[in-house]
């Protein structure tokens, strides 16, 4: 008697469907598992013929032969627990065939027969939806994290007991589709704008840099508040979409970093790895490579606070990724290519004491200034397409009751310039200012004569690599968004050079 089910896998962050197929007949009685596999899915054997005579089903001794396919595919981890249970209690006729004909299902089983949540149950389930499956069988821990997926009947069952009962009444048709809205939801973070004293350019770099996902790097004094202005970007940051989140959260689910309480990312994320990180943590490691910072960041914001303390080896992992908005890792058991498109903010202190270039207290040598600034390279430079200084705060201002716009107001006004863009970039895949290539600049980033003719003194005057004359065009593009103006015109382009200003200063 053969009898297959359907079920998926997570490789790195990407899910692949696997088809798992039991073949039960007479002869020597045994169990053999086949289709290159971990030894986590080999010990598959002993929990699903324990669980299933615990759940009280007995069966005859024949011999069992379970293969999973493709055989090209490495499998591991305990997802397969269940659909290799079902397929025998099938092949023994506890289970109808035609109940788990096109069902996709996925959990780890216990000695008792419960059926136990595994990781990156989202990215499998919505397999199933691109494998047009007609039901997806899920443990009840995972039930959550898949709550907001309309497009597919999912069962969450607790024990392999339901599961047959179930089966038996064929009531799969009972099982509904979600009913849950999806809401949106937006960050409300530690800090307001508008608690921000001073810092005007600083701030308005931010709002550039979120508006249209510009890389941004805050230079300047200790204490001038580089952090706090980081740590106030996911707050401007308009909703995610549905899509968007889900994007974001099949990925921590892979990651297993989807709990009960938090089954959905419905935020952008924002991660601030410590400058001790290694490249692995960063790229992302492991013989089967799970995601790194950079990836975990995709569609939100990487922020990495005093940069020159991160070794060069891990601040040129992100070389790459910056460019083509991915990360390709190769290994032996294969080449693996994660997402990773995100908002890249920087920051550092112009010195090693932190106080530069305020002589009064920073007591640093011009060479040890100079050897600090060398410490990031001039290609990860240049890949920041907003450069900003700051200064401490004079006490006055600090007192100052005058408020700026709070981050509610500034998510209004990115959104308007998100639904230009998402306007403007119809049909294409990137739909960001910061995110043109090539040809795509000249043609979307039509300026002023005027405006040219700034640019190109700017170009010749600072020396500017061809990277930067374009970062320069693609932030004065947003900048002319904000400002509603279809034309980048002279003060748009003069605004994005006094971003790209300080680099030609000798620190
Ligand atoms: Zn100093």
């Amino acid at each position: 008697m053969f009898r297959k089910v359907m079920s998926a896998t997570i490789i790195g962050v990407n899910c692949i469907p696997i088809q798992v197929e039991a073949d039960v007949r007479n002869g020597l009685p045994g169990f053999s598992m086949v289709g290159y596999l971990s030894s986590r899915v080999r010990e598959a054997q002993d929990r699903v013929c324990t669980a299933l005579r615990n759940s009280g089903f007995s069966f005859p001794a024949k011999h069992i032969t379970v293969n999973l396919s493709p055989a090209d595919v490495k499998k591991d981890g305990t997802g397969f627990d269940l659909p290799i249970a079902a397929a025998l209690l099938s092949a023994f006729g506890y289970l109808d065939f035609a109940c788990l004909e096109n069902v996709c299902m996925a959990g780890e089983l216990s000695l008792s027969g419960e059926i136990k949540g595994i990781k990156g149950i989202l990215p499998i389930v919505d397999r199933a939806v691109k494998e047009k499956c007609r039901l997806c069988i899920i443990p009840k821990e995972n039930a959550k994290e898949v709550e907001m997926i309309d497009e597919i009947p999912i069962l969450a069952v607790e024990n392999m007991r339901e599961l047959a009962d179930c089966a038996a009444l064929k009531n799969w048709g009972a099982v509904r589709n979600s009913t849950k809205k999806w809401e949106d939801a937006v960050y409300e973070g530690e800090w307001d704008f508008s608690e921000i004293a001073g810092q005007e350019a600083a701030k308005e770099a931010a709002v550039i840099a979120v508006a249209g996902f510009h890389n941004l790097l805050m230079i300047g004094t200790k204490g001038s508040g580089k952090t706090m202005i980081a740590k106030s970007i996911p707050s401007i940051f308009p909703a995610l979409s549905k899509e968007e989140a889900m994007e974001i959260s099949g990925i921590y689910s892979a990651a297993g970093l989807l709990s009960q309480e938090n089954p959905i990312m419905k935020t952008r994320p924002f991660r601030t790895p410590h400058h001790t990180a290694s490249p692995k943590a960063l790229a992302g490691g492991g013989q089967i490579p799970r995601p790194g910072e950079i990836t975990l960041a995709h569609k939100g914001i990487l922020f990495l606070d005093e940069l020159p303390e991160f070794s060069r080896s891990t601040l040129e992992i992100l070389r790459q990724p910056l460019e083509e908005h991915k990360i390709c890792i190769s290994r032996v058991s294969g080449n693996f290519q994660f997402p990773a498109d995100f908002l890249f903010v920087g920051a550092m202190n112009a010195c090693p004491c932190g106080y530069y270039p305020d002589r009064n207290k920073c007591s640093c040598s011009d060479t040890e200034v100079a050897k600090y600034m060398g410490k990031i390279s001039g290609p990860i430079f240049d890949r920041f397409d907003l450069c900003t200084e700051m200064k401490q705060v004079p006490k006055e201002q600090l007192w100052k009751k005058k408020k700026g716009k709070t981050s509610r107001e500034l998510r209004e006004i990115i959104k308007e310039v998100y639904d230009i863009q998402k306007e403007r970039y119809q049909g294409k895949e990137n739909s960001f200012n910061g995110r043109l290539k090539g040809q795509e600049i000249e043609k979307y980033c039509e300026t002023s004569l005027e405006g040219k003719k700034l640019l190109k003194r700017a170009y010749e005057k600072m020396n500017l690599s061809v990277r930067v004359y374009h970062k320069i065009l693609k932030t004065a593009r947003t900048i002319a968004d904000l400002e509603k103006s279809e034309k980048i015109e002279v003060s748009h382009i003069s605004k994005a050079v006094s971003y790209r200003a300080l680099e030609k200063k000798d620190w």
